[in-house]
């Protein structure tokens, strides 16, 4: 499908502080692709690049086919949600995304069939002739989503777009986002500090420290940087406890249960083979996107934000 955001050399200090230290990275169309990196790893710099709020010192960035620079031809491009409320409490969530519309010419009956697609598209319909003050905070990141909607961009930035939200309305959100960018194909680039998000996208980039540290889809991110764990019931300890020591592996034991890192669920077959008739039963937990994210920058994912 080839790439609808293409990076290189990408570069951006503040004063000393070298925010971004020339970061390449692209976007394949059509996916929802993931940032990911700890607090201070310059994601927000980034993204502010990308979507030309802030002006890089150098390097290159092309979003379908407009080159950074050529701003109002991305900015017709994209869609934006950040973090911060920008649309007008006052006004209903419908008359906010018809303002919006007006801002890309969009008028008459057109600017209507345009809002009501983006109201029903990010779940804010409902809801469409309430004032936006007056709004719970799920409605109020639906009608966030609507209004980025309102010219059907190709590629669709959110930031953070479940944070502070209770987790039913989060995991309401994020379904909303996931059924969104499946059903239209549009690109969606995602930064998120939850893991469980993180590991539902097609590629995931993290960037640490002003660099890239790793990319990579999430399968393959768990592959190289999680370990695997096989949990072993033992019929006869005694014997499994041998069975280690005699093959120098490394295990722990808790609650009459022996954990051990292993390779991938795959590895554990001939040592099943061989513990056969010494468990009782086993199970192969496999590494998450948290245990990929600790590995890479060595923080905790709490300390991301
Ligand atoms: P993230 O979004 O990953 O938390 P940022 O892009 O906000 O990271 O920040 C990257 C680095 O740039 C940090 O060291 C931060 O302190 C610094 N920084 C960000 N914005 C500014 C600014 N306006 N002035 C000075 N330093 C900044």
């Amino acid at each position: 499908m080839g790439n609808i955001i293409e990076v290189s050399g990408l570069k951006k200090s503040y004063g000393n502080v070298r925010a971004v230290k020339g970061i390449d990275f692209s976007v394949d169309r059509g996916t929802l692709f993931a940032f990911l990196g700890p607090n201070g790893a310059g994601k927000s710099t980034t993204i502010d690049m990308l979507c030309t709020l802030l002006a890089p010192d150098s390097g290159k960035v092309v979003i379908d086919g407009s080159v950074l620079g050529k701003d109002d031809d991305i900015r017709r491009t994209i869609g934006v949600v950040f973090q911060d409320h920008v649309l007008d409490p006052l006004l209903t969530v419908r008359e906010n995304l018809l303002t919006r519309a007006r801002f890309y010419n969009i008028t008459g009956s057109r600017a209507k069939e345009a809002a009501n697609a983006a109201a029903e598209a990010a779940g804010a319909a409902e809801f469409a002739d309430r004032r936006y003050g007056k709004l719970s905070g799920g409605q109020r990141r639906r009608a966030d989503i609507a209004r980025a909607l309102v010219n059907t961009p190709k590629v669709l930035f959110l930031d953070e777009p479940t944070t502070g939200l209770d987790p039913k309305t989060k995991g309401d959100v994020w379904r909303t986002i996931m059924g969104l960018q499946r059903k239209t194909g549009m690109t969606v680039f995602l930064t998120t500090h939850y893991m469980e998000e993180a590991a539902a996208a097609d590629y995931i980039t993290i960037i640490d420290n002003g660099e890239i540290a790793v990319q990579g889809t999430p399968y393959e991110l768990e592959e190289r940087y999680s370990t695997d764990t096989m949990r072993l019931k033992p019929k006869d300890r005694e014997s499994l406890i041998s069975f280690f020591k005699s093959n120098g592996i490394k295990y722990n034991e808790k609650n009459g249960i022996l954990s051990l890192n292993i390779e991938d669920s795959l590895s554990a077959i001939p040592m099943l083979n061989s513990i056969a008739a010494i468990i009782e039963g086993f199970e192969v937990v496999h590494g998450t996107m948290e245990d990929v994210f600790i590995q890479v920058t060595g923080k905790e994912t709490e300390n991301y934000a």
